[in-house]
């Protein structure tokens, strides 16, 4: 098995969460296991060592496990990107529209140095709006977006295209 089948074999399929016809990915278990952790760590790391980004933005909240192991690994700067209302400092925000309602998503004012090339990071692409609005964030703070990856992304929601204007990768694929 390679190291891209043995994350996903891991990866614990939960139906009916959070609300009935949702088949939810847990990827807990991964983070559970320190060599599966570490591989998945090694498949971001082996992608930006030369890349040429200077700053990760880790998605609130599962995408912070992937940014925080990724920032010490390569000695990079982590920001996070939360929902509206957490972070303490001034804000940029972006709104986006969930399938019922919408959400806000907040970055701190001072995160990016105007030159920064972000590595934008979370667990999992569904549709992708989480994903454009960060991305949007990060160009209101004036920074530039280097790519947006994901461990997983789910295929059938077409979540790409929504993201088509940016570099897009993930390696386990559902
Ligand atoms: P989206 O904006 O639709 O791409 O949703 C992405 C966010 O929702 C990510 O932060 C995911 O962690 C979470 N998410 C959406 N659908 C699922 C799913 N089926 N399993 C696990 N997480 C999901």
């Amino acid at each position: 098995m390679s190291d891209v089948e043995r994350l996903k074999a891991a990866i614990r399929e939960v139906p009916d969460f959070p609300e009935p016809g949702i088949l939810f990915k847990d990827i807990t278990p991964i983070l559970n296991d320190p060599a599966l952790f570490r591989s998945a760590i090694d498949i971001f790391e082996a992608r930006h060592r030369n890349s040429g980004i200077t700053k990760v933005a880790g998605i609130d909240a599962r995408g912070f496990f992937f940014a925080a192991a990724l920032c010490d690994r390569m000695g990079l700067g982590l920001v996070p990107i939360r929902k509206k209302g957490k972070l303490p400092f001034e804000t940029f925000e972006q709104s986006y529209d969930l399938e019922y309602g919408s959400s806000t998503l907040a970055v701190h004012q001072d995160a990016f140095a105007r030159n920064d090339r972000v590595l934008i990071l979370d667990d999992l692409l569904a549709t992708g709006g989480t994903a454009l609005a960060s991305a949007e964030l990060i160009q209101k703070a004036d920074a530039e977006v280097s790519e947006i990856n994901f461990l997983v992304e789910l295929g059938f929601l077409s979540g790409r295209e929504k993201l088509a204007a940016y570099d897009v990768f993930a390696p386990i694929l559902f």
